[in-house]
């Protein structure tokens, strides 16, 4: 592969990007291949009726500086500090996310006395018999206790996943949960720690205009300043390979087929896309790992209103079961380059699975849902959406970590390997739950591979227990 000159890269979201940028800067032929419109992917902005908007919430941050100082470069002076408000909207009330000590007085003496009750019962039991770590429900209740974990944890996660928490790998908890807990939380009040989790960090980076997309937006001119190529609307359909080299890729682009033979593929798009392209060669084994494979999709309804602001928060989350909204962002706090003066947005998301009655519910339907579920919850008034709203869907938006992922996606990534000119990478290449900077620090770590013939691991970022809230 050290020979290689010519690269084509299979998805134009950060990770395809990230990769792309390095291949070009080091003088490669690069071409990027892209479905949508635009660059992006998750991490895309669009623009309708004078508002600017996101797929949900995205905050820019890194706790290696050099990658800060990377998203500055490519950002282009285009970027400020925001100092994040996120918060829990539960029984009428809202509790800061992550919880503080003061939180707990917000709570009802019965309710502090059953958390604590349950807590010191649940260690007591586990001591006498261990609790398995083996679903996400075990690990918060072994931790938490149950009234903790119906509170929150619990109702918040299955809402936002759509699964039972039994069938939530506890994998997942133990990268996104392990240092949230109230008496932890009492600790770090009084005692700020040394090194600081993800979850807690305030301070974030976000473009002064054009919302988080000004990012890919950035790379997209970086790689074509330096001659490569990103060719969008343009679907990959096929790979040709012949023994372990994959020879060519079809895309599909107005109708028409087209085909690239590059030295190498970098892919960004799903796994369980990328395998079934490579046609009739495939296991059954590895077939069935794809079937074996779960995303969840988001629909993100958008309510433009009439007033200035809605909360002064980047994002709320929204436990309270019977409303379908899993959590609300408001673009304005992020800056308030997103819409015309004297006006916000709220954007609501309700997870979906392609299909269902969510995906397949009317907009105007989903626009008055998402009204009124904020209206129940006290958040607005429907009067005030006077100028409507629009909805977007996002099928590839989470891969869910069920009990059996691991073994699946460890199958699918040992045959990808036996192609000895391509690597998956990415969020959607690992079908890892990682953030914007991990699927950016994989797309590095993908070209600094091959560009210095290195050892370096892309599959080994945000593999760990790492903090992502
Ligand atoms: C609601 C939400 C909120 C988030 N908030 C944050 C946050 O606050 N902070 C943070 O750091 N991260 C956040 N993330 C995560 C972040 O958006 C992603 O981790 C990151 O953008 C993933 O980049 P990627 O390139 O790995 O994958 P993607 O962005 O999914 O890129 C894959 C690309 O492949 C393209 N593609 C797919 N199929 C084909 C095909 N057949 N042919 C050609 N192209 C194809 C897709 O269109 C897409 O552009 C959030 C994600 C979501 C869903």
């Amino acid at each position: 592969m050290s020979n290689a000159r010519s690269v084509t890269v299979l998805g134009g979201g950060l990770a395809g990007l990230s990769a792309a940028q390095k291949f070009t800067e080091a003088g490669w032929s690069v071409t990027v291949v892209e479905s949508r419109a635009e660059v992006g992917g998750l991490a895309s902005s669009y623009e309708n009726a004078g508002y600017t908007y996101d797929l949900g919430p995205h905050r820019l941050y890194s706790n290696l500086e050099a990658l800060n100082d990377h998203f500055k470069m490519v950002l282009d002076g285009n970027w400020d500090y925001r100092d994040r408000l996120s918060r829990i909207y539960m029984r009428g009330a809202f509790f800061d996310y992550p919880l503080k000590a003061s939180n707990v007085i917000q709570l009802s003496p019965w309710l502090i006395f059953r958390s604590f009750f349950d807590y010191m019962a649940v260690r007591v039991r586990n001591a006498i018999s261990p609790i398995p770590d083996d679903n996400f429900e075990n690990w918060i209740v072994k931790r938490f206790g149950r009234t903790l974990y119906e509170l929150f944890f619990g109702t918040y996660t299955r809402k936002a996943w759509g699964i039972p928490c039994t069938q939530i790998s506890a994998d997942w908890a133990a990268q996104r949960i392990s240092l949230l807990s109230l008496w932890d939380t009492v600790k770090k009040t009084l005692f700020k720690p040394k090194n600081v989790p993800r979850t807690y960090v305030s301070r974030f980076l976000y473009p002064k205009t054009g919302g988080i997309g000004a990012l890919s937006l950035g790379y997209r001119r970086l790689i074509e300043k330096d001659g490569g190529e990103v060719i969008c609307g343009a679907r990959v359909t096929k790979l040709d390979s012949e023994g372990a080299r994959v020879t060519a890729v079809h895309y599909e682009k107005d109708g028409r087929d087209h085909v690239l033979e590059p030295d190498l593929v970098v892919s960004t798009i799903p796994l369980t896309m990328l395998v079934p392209m490579l046609g009739e060669r495939v296991p059954k084994e590895v077939h069935d790992a794809v079937d074996g494979l779960i995303h969840k999709g988001i629909v993100f309804v958008y309510l433009m209103l009439d007033r200035e602001t809605l909360t002064p928060d980047h994002w709320v989350y929204i436990p309270e079961e019977h409303i379908a909204v899993h959590r609300i962002s408001e673009f304005t706090n992020f800056s308030r380059e997103t819409a015309p003066a004297g006006k916000t947005m709220v954007c609501a998301e309700i997870t979906a699975t392609v299909g269902d009655n969510y995906w397949n519910m009317a907009d105007e339907d989903l626009i008055k849902l998402a009204a009124d579920n904020l209206a129940t919850l006290k958040l607005l008034d429907p009067t005030e959406v006077r100028d409507g709203g629009f909805v977007k869907r996002v099928d590839y938006a989470y891969p869910i970590y069920d009990l059996t992922y691991r073994g699946h996606v460890r199958s699918l990534i040992d045959y990808l390997r036996t192609y000895k000119n391509m690597l998956s990478t990415g969020r959607q290449g690992l079908f890892r739950y990682g953030n914007m900077d991990h699927s950016i620090a994989m797309g590095h770590a993908v070209a600094r591979r091959i560009l210095e013939d290195s050892a370096i691991d892309h599959e080994q970022i945000a593999a760990g227990d790492e903090y992502f809230g």
